[in-house]
């Protein structure tokens, strides 16, 4: 199909002087019988297409560029998410790796919590032992616990788990630190105490004065082994060995020593608070008086001499010039000081 267009340019006169409608006619003439079609197109739109095109292509103009550059921004933006979004995945694979390893330590810590317990409790043990070792009140003991097995399946651990184990370790080591104090200030004063009880026993006749702890014969009324009728024993007869060594009972001075009838060879030492220890029969006296002694210090050795049926030790505890019973001062000493052994058997 052809069409032909023409052009008449048609100038409306039926205003005079100036012309004030002009328009530009566009015809279309098809090929045929087709009817012909026509525009009329005002001058001042034909005048003002250029402006409209120039318009026009600096709006495409300027929105292709503003179009580019924000696609750059765009790209800029998408760039930039990226490098960020790796940023922080790196940064969060870090922080769960530090998590991983904090919660690792605190399992850590938790067994080391329990560690401490435990060797609280030994100390706490180790406290009473002391007590008893010297003689002193002991408190409740602690319980004790062998548990040393483990073992059972493994489960991975739950943040709540790891939140309860933070809760509870540090409960544990709150505890621990009131217990540690605590003990700190008792073994304080239990070695106070112990430092104390160690001197008075040292100054008390609480040192067995033989090798030998077995008595033959006890403070108090008794039949005489020579009259065979009732008298008063000031002492108490230990059995031994002649020339088994005898001992200070307890830190003095010795006050006398001397031979008689009846006490043979003996020893007399004065002690602190008013107390006094006598030791008879001795085959040999092994100090002088006036000599400072210590508790265990050898002042003679075991003997027969005086009124005496064979080889012992007659010893006396004296308080305040009174003969006393020497075996609650004797059952005071700390166990192992001495030993027993066989021995010999005699009296007076
Ligand atoms: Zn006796």
């Amino acid at each position: 199909m052809n069409h032909s267009l023409n052009i008449f340019w048609e100038v409306d006169m039926r205003k005079s002087v100036v012309p004030r409608n002009k328009h530009f006619t566009f015809l279309v003439l098809p090929d045929g019988a087709r009817p012909v079609l026509r525009f009329r197109v005002h001058t001042f739109i034909l005048a003002m297409l250029p402006v409209i095109i120039v318009l026009l292509i600096a709006i495409a103009s300027t929105l292709y560029l503003l179009h580019d550059r924000a696609r750059g921004q765009l790209d800029q933006l998408h760039s930039k998410l990226t490098s960020t979004n790796e940023a922080y995945t790196s940064q969060l694979a870090k922080k769960e790796g530090t998590i991983k390893q904090l919660q690792n330590e605190l399992a850590e810590l938790a067994q080391q919590a329990e560690s401490v317990e435990l060797r609280v409790e030994e100390l706490n043990k180790l406290e009473s032992d002391v007590k008893s070792l010297v003689g002193l009140p002991k408190e409740t003991a602690a319980a004790e616990s062998d548990d040393t097995g483990v073992g059972g399946e493994f489960v991975a651990v739950q943040d709540a788990d790891i939140v309860d184990l933070a809760h509870d370790t540090g409960m544990i080591f709150s505890s621990l630190g009131d217990e540690i104090s605590d003990l700190r200030d008792r073994l304080d004063s239990t070695k106070e105490q112990a430092q104390k009880r160690l001197q008075t026993l040292r100054v008390t006749p609480t040192y067995w004065p033989t090798q030998s702890q077995r008595i033959t014969s006890f403070f108090g009324v008794r039949m005489d082994p020579f009259s065979g009728e009732a008298g008063v024993h000031k002492g108490i007869d230990i059995a031994g060995h002649r020339g088994d060594s005898v001992y200070a009972a307890a830190d003095g001075q010795i006050s006398d020593t001397g031979t008689m009838s009846e006490r043979g060879n003996y020893v007399t030492i004065t002690h602190a608070m008013g107390l006094t220890t006598r030791y008879f029969h001795l085959s040999k006296i092994l100090a002088h008086t006036g000599d400072r002694v210590q508790q265990g210090d050898i002042i003679g050795e075991i003997g027969s001499t005086g009124r005496s049926t064979g080889p012992h030790l007659h010893f006396e505890v004296v308080k305040h010039g009174v003969s006393v019973d020497p075996r609650p001062y004797l059952k005071m000493a700390i166990k192992g000081s001495s030993a027993n052994v066989q021995v010999e058997k005699g009296q007076d």
